[in-house]
């Protein structure tokens, strides 16, 4: 039956990005003045669900907060962008996910301290397995601990509800994994750097090759690239968690392959016009008019 809100949960991270931007980055032991400071919402997971609310979906996260003011923020910014936070609860002894992120014309320096972020713990997620069971589609990725991954993976297949693993940062996945998830969605560089077998896992892959667009496997067992839309960049920042987030909206609505990746790449070119990972992420009516 298709459903134009499909229910999806997004088990990942949520982080604040303290964003610093400088004409040059400092050397070791310099200090340099900066240009202008922001923070903003991030975290791979909350970026995913955010877009993925956007686009019109149900959207459950699963993840944690510190007890901290980054968390409170954090919590109710996803609450005010229709994000249902049943299943993210504070931990008392960590703090809220951050990432120092440096940003010079020539430069682009990150650290991610995950903080509560390594509490999302198969337990954890265990307890909120309801939300998983109610789900169309479920989105996962590696900024929480990778035995959650695991966890997370076999559960699905078990249950028999479709996952979607974007490996990103890359991290060597395990075979049961890899077994268990249903798609892979790795950029270029994390394809290379997982070093997964291609041939036995073709069927599951979709590489996304930034601007070039997106390569995955047809029906016929055909490889395809359905290229990217030419678009003016301001900031690609987020392009993948858009990509994922629509992906999963679009095959939660029972959309065929090559049309979901048709309207992932157009949520996903809407997204790089503003700054800021969750800055341009469209809602369906954008990108609907945007492929007409
Ligand atoms: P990530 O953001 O995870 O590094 P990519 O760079 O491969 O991943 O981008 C993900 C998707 O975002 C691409 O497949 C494409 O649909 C879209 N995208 C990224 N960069 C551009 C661009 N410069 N122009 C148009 N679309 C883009």
């Amino acid at each position: 039956m298709s459903k134009s809100n499909p229910i999806i949960t997004v088990i990942g991270s949520i982080n604040m990005d303290m964003v610093t931007t400088t004409v040059r980055v400092p050397e070791q032991g310099e200090t340099v003045m900066g240009e202008c400071f922001r923070t903003m919402p991030g975290g791979k997971g909350a970026n995913q669900a955010v877009a993925a609310a956007r686009l019109g979906a149900e959207v459950h996260m699963i993840g944690r907060i510190g007890e901290d003011s980054f968390g409170k923020e954090l919590q109710s910014h996803l609450k005010k962008q229709n994000v249902n936070v049943d299943g993210v609860e504070p931990v008392t002894d960590n703090h809220t996910g951050v990432a120092t992120i440096l940003l010079s014309e020539r430069d682009n320096r990150i650290i991610v301290s995950a903080g509560a972020n390594d509490d999302v713990t198969p337990d954890y997620v265990k307890r909120h397995s309801a939300i998983i069971d109610r789900s169309d589609m479920v989105i996962v990725q590696l900024e929480i601990p990778i035995e959650t991954v695991e966890c997370v993976t076999g559960y699905c297949y078990e249950k028999g509800i479709p996952i979607i693993l974007n490996p990103a940062p890359a991290h060597p996945l395990p075979p049961a994994i890899l077994d268990a998830v249903t798609y892979l969605t790795p950029n270029e560089k994390e394809r290379d750097e997982l070093e997964i077998d291609r041939v036995t896992y073709k069927k599951k892959l979709i590489i996304t090759l930034g601007e070039k667009g997106v390569s995955y496997m047809t029906d016929e067992q055909v490889e395809e690239v359905i290229p990217g839309y030419k678009v003016e960049v301001v900031d690609t920042t987020g392009a993948g968690d858009t990509f994922n987030a629509a992906l999963a909206v679009a095959l939660g609505r029972q959309k065929k392959m090559k049309e979901a990746i048709q309207y992932a790449n157009a949520a996903a070119a809407l997204s790089v016009q503003q700054f800021g990972a969750q800055g341009g992420m469209p809602t369906d009516d954008e990108v609907r008019d945007f492929l007409e």
